[in-house]
């Protein structure tokens, strides 16, 4: 059973709103982009990344714009995943 011939692509789900890239894809619970790729449910952050910058690993990007849609790499704070704090945001 094949899923269909047109392949979607990563690109296929970033709509350029502004200087942002929002994302229309799917989304996690907690509200992050997922990107599903052959079955596998990715941050779509990360994916978007690591396409356009470089690999990233055990660290968990926020975007910088307040809009939690968006998934430019350049609008990303990388901050760390091991850091389980709920500390205050700097202003
Ligand atoms: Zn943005």
């Amino acid at each position: 059973m094949t899923v269909g011939k047109r392949q979607i692509r990563f690109e296929d789900f970033i709509m350029k709103e502004g200087t942002c890239w929002v994302w229309k894809g799917s989304y996690s619970q907690k509200g992050e982009p997922i990107y599903i790729s052959r079955n596998k449910a990715k941050n779509a952050r990360l994916h978007c990344f690591e396409k356009h910058v470089c690999e990233i690993r055990g660290v968990k990007l926020e975007p910088k714009c307040k809009d939690p849609r968006c998934i430019k790499p350049e609008h990303q704070k990388v901050v760390k995943s091991t850091d389980n704090k709920t500390g205050s945001l700097p202003p």
